[in-house]
């Protein structure tokens, strides 16, 4: 069976709560020493709205994400340039030959742009050893969350977490199934008539 190294382990997030809410402490080092802090796991209905620069971030993201799973030339295309719009980084910069549309080229390229998209997003993110229930617990591994927003790439990252893939709305949410991309019926089918009119050339 071919292992898939990515999947293999699934660490608790976790984030500063306050001392009422807290199921654990870490002691996270500083430059002048450690600090104590109070944690506690979070899960997808934890999640905030993402808001300021996580937002671009988050639809580039998201884009790659939704044309890597329908396999789409022109959605792949589109999702690559924008995605290439926020790596632009000297010595980073691919060009893409856009006469080669295809899957075999596309699909590397987008994934490509999909783990640097999220490596940047997970830069703040630090494995820890806590201390789970104040020591009742032996210590264990877990990812450790500065902020809403790299916790909210880390579950998406790990699978727990989806964003509506309506435009408008883009909730967090935990999905019941891989296949659930709509947080709401009512954002599904916003979406389809959406889409609907925009081929039928109303709007
Ligand atoms: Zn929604």
């Amino acid at each position: 069976m071919r292992r898939l190294p990515l999947q293999a382990i699934t660490l608790p997030v976790i984030m500063d709560a306050p001392n009422d809410d807290a199921e654990g402490w870490i002691g996270m080092p500083t430059p002048r020493g450690h600090s104590l802090r109070s944690v506690r796991t979070i899960k997808g209905e934890d999640i905030l709205p993402l808001r300021g620069r996580s937002r671009p971030l988050d639809s580039a993201i998201a884009s790659l994400r939704s044309a890597i799973s329908l396999r789409d030339p022109k959605l792949l295309k589109v999702a690559i340039e924008a995605a290439g719009y926020l790596t632009a980084i000297p010595g980073a910069t691919t060009e893409y030959d856009w006469s080669d549309m295809s899957l075999k080229k596309l699909m590397p390229a987008a994934r490509w742009e999909y783990s640097f998209l999220m490596s940047f997003a997970l830069r703040d993110v630090k494995i820890v050893l806590w201390s789970p229930e104040n020591g009742i617990k032996p210590p264990a591994l877990a990812m450790y969350c500065p902020d809403n927003a790299s916790a909210s790439f880390t579950l998406l990252a790990v699978g727990k977490l989806s964003l509506c893939a309506n435009k408008k709305c883009r909730v967090p949410f935990t999905p019941s199934s891989p296949r659930q991309i709509y947080h709401s019926e009512q954002c599904g089918s916003a979406t389809r008539a959406r889409r609907s009119r925009n081929r039928t050339g109303r709007s």
